[in-house]
């Protein structure tokens, strides 16, 4: 089969030793670092999508392969479909062209991006152990789409070093707030578990820092956000500014509960060491640009997601009696799931 490139450096042509696309939707998937996977349902290829040089084959014993989604480090997981024997079984193949089969299996498989999840007849579904997703993987690889890699958010991380803020906390909350977010809505976020220190008080030509003003940021609260931008906001990605406490009432579109705030509209996040389990997760939620919702915590319907929703907080200025799980819950709807994503890319 012949297949072309076409790339900003220019064309390229080569054939793929496959017959045909006989299941257009699920016979190619994009891998990392150039490489794709692609099947004609009775071999399995990883080629080198420069030059179609083909990495290795595979082929399942019995049935037809269908491309399911491709994860870190080059694994794909594949359909097999044997009509046969009626059976359908998920088959892991790693960077080498190792198969395995996985204990998925049952009939009408399905596999959703984000886990790994299949349905027995219709009207039942499970699912696998979440799945950390590679840097580069196919967002909707069997749904008819193509779409580009997508790209990570940097986080950075800061810690006034007067607060002493244990590094341990520290890296336990970022790294359960990315983890939160690329499970949730598929966002990838990066860090490289850098805690950078910085002054409570920075001086300024002419202007030395005083310990106590609006300029120091061991204890901020709603005058000290001038200073906490002009040092930290940057135009993209995500700045988290670790430090005693955040303190006071913010106004407007802000949130605050005396453990962290979001500045309105911006990718900023000042976070006290007091701050519990989830709350930087919600943080970070505001930055993705969603609002809070009303939501209440008697679960009439438990299974609901707008029940210990991760946003939930007052919704206009007289709503003071909000009524949260606290710490914050862990659901998102799909809209909100749909809408943070919006949001994540104004900070690429
Ligand atoms: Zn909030």
């Amino acid at each position: 089969m012949r297949a072309s490139r076409l790339s900003p450096a220019g064309n390229a042509q080569y054939t793929l030793p496959l017959v045909n696309w006989t299941f257009p939707n699920e016979s190619m998937v994009l891998g990392e670092n150039g490489v794709a996977f692609a099947t004609d349902a009775q071999q399995v290829i990883l080629f080198n999508v420069a030059d179609g040089t083909v990495n290795w084959m595979w082929q399942p014993a019995s049935g037809q392969a269908r491309l399911g989604v491709s994860l870190e480090a080059n694994r794909l997981m594949v359909r097999v479909v044997d009509y046969v024997q009626q059976s359908e079984d998920i088959v892991s193949i790693d960077n080498a062209g190792l198969a395995t089969l996985t204990s998925l299996s049952g009939q009408s498989l399905q596999l959703a991006p984000g886990d790994v999840a299949y349905s027995l007849g219709s009207t039942s579904q499970k699912k696998a152990p979440a799945v950390r997703w590679g840097e580069s993987t196919w967002p909707e690889a069997s749904g008819g789409q193509i779409r580009a890699a997508e790209n990570f958010i940097t986080v950075r991380v800061y810690s006034i070093s007067e607060a002493h803020v244990d590094p341990v906390f520290v890296r336990s909350r970022v790294n359960e707030a990315i983890f939160y977010w690329l499970l949730m809505a598929r966002i990838h976020l990066k860090w490289d578990q850098v805690i950078q220190p910085e002054p409570r008080c920075q001086n300024l030509p002419g202007r030395p820092c005083n310990v106590n003003s609006k300029e120091d940021l061991f204890n901020i609260n709603l005058d000290g956000v001038p200073e906490l931008v002009r040092r930290f906001l940057k135009p993209t990605g995500i700045d988290i500014v670790f430090t005693e406490a955040i303190t006071g009432i913010f106004v407007g579109p802000i949130h605050i509960n005396a453990r962290a705030a979001t500045v309105p509209g911006k990718n900023l996040i000042a976070i006290g060491e007091q701050a519990e389990e989830d709350v930087l997760t919600h943080e970070f939620g505001h930055v993705l640009g969603l609002p809070h919702v009303p939501n209440y915590l008697p679960p009439t319907f438990p299974d609901s997601d707008d029940y210990y929703n991760l946003m939930c907080g007052s919704v206009g200025a007289l709503d003071v009696i909000v009524l949260c799980s606290s710490p914050p819950g862990p659901n998102l709807n799909e809209s909100q799931i749909r809408d943070a994503r919006r949001g994540a890319r104004r900070l690429l």
